[in-house]
């Protein structure tokens, strides 16, 4: 049997004895079990990448459908994805196509982006940065530590990038890192990605004119998202505590909960200003407030229906049965994370 290992950063690779790999904590499959179970579906990558491969979305039946294995699809539907450019205010643009959304603020003092996509999108990312403007990348803040935001990471440090992030980003790049809700534990990033400026609470730059402010959440998405705020032009990235229009990913594995989601979209709420332009980890890249207090609302509703379940004594799968998302799935339902999916999810934290 050709036994492979997964290490999404490096794509998949045969190995000569699996004892070692097990040992490291690696996924393994044999070649001919590459059809993935839902469990095993990388959720919170593959959706932003299935996504632009299709320019729409994909159904969940259809995403799982196509999941003939993690890596191959992460890889070929972001290596496929064109980069669409959204140019925003004070020379701040988002680039939506490579995993979660990433914003570049271009100036003399080179290029600064927050996130980083995926790394097999390394050529059309640089075109479409070297579109922006001919200086060099000299930053890259991580949001959070999830693979769709950082696997970029390691070009873009050898490309000149120094990488900051929250502490709890460095430690899960750092270390083998299992996601329950994935089936699927990551394997430490190599060296170049790991970031090499970290802080606790807040962090703030000045560059290219911009006073670009760093907050951690506390346990949101994970236990790693920070938010990004360009002061000066009213532009906050808030990485995965906001998913436009689509149910999110919450990553229990790593601190995050729905309580926390939700607290992350109150503070967001508190933030910002009806003129704030928002981009989200994930979904329409370029948002407002209005949106974003929908997204709050809707947590908050699904939250209250699948607690009032939990409390009468409902299984998991009843709860699932008694579709406590109804009210919101014709808008939110069209995404990876279905309903029965994010009905789950919730019921693990309420
Ligand atoms: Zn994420």
């Amino acid at each position: 049997m050709e036994v492979w290992y997964f290490d999404v950063r490096r794509d998949r690779r045969p190995i000569g004895d699996p004892s070692l790999a097990e040992k490291r904590g690696v996924v393994m499959k044999s070649s001919s079990d590459l059809s993935l179970s839902r469990r095993r579906f990388c959720l919170c990558c593959v959706g932003g990448a299935a996504y632009a491969a299709t320019a729409g979305w994909l159904t969940p039946r259809q995403a799982f459908a196509e999941a003939r294995g993690l890596v191959s699809l992460i890889k070929d539907s972001a290596a496929a994805s064109p980069i669409t450019t959204y140019k925003l205010r004070n020379n701040i643009s988002v680039l939506e196509g490579s995993g979660g959304n990433i914003a570049a603020l271009t100036g003399p003092d080179g290029k600064v982006m927050v996130d980083a996509g995926i790394g097999v999108s390394r050529a059309r990312l640089t075109q479409a940065l070297a579109a922006l403007g001919a200086e060099p990348i000299t930053h890259l803040i991580n949001t959070h530590w999830h693979f769709d935001h950082a696997d970029g990471n390691e070009w873009l440090h050898s490309a000149g990038a120094k990488i900051i992030a929250q502490d709890n980003t460095r430690k899960h790049l750092s270390e083998i890192q299992r996601v329950e809700d994935w089936d699927y534990n990551f394997l430490p990033a190599a060296g170049g990605a790991i970031p090499s400026e970290v802080f606790a609470k807040d962090h703030s730059l000045k560059l290219n004119g911009a006073s670009i402010g760093l907050r951690y959440y506390g346990p949101a998405h994970t236990d790693s998202d920070i938010s990004v705020t360009f002061a000066e032009a009213n532009v906050v990235h808030v990485g995965d505590t906001f998913w436009n229009g689509i149910y999110p990913f919450i990553d229990y594995s790593t601190g995050g909960s729905i309580d926390g989601m939700i607290a992350a979209s109150d503070a967001n709420l508190a933030a910002v200003t009806n003129d704030t332009i928002i981009i989200p980890g994930h979904g329409r890249p370029v948002s407002n407030k209005a949106e974003l207090q929908a997204f709050r609302d809707m947590l908050v509703a699904i939250r209250d229906n699948v607690a009032r379940l939990k409390q009468q004594g409902r299984t998991r799968d009843e709860a699932v049965a008694a579709k406590p998302t109804a009210a919101f799935d014709a808008i939110w339902g069209q995404f990876v994370i279905d309903p029965g999916f994010f009905t789950r999810l919730v019921y693990e934290g309420v």
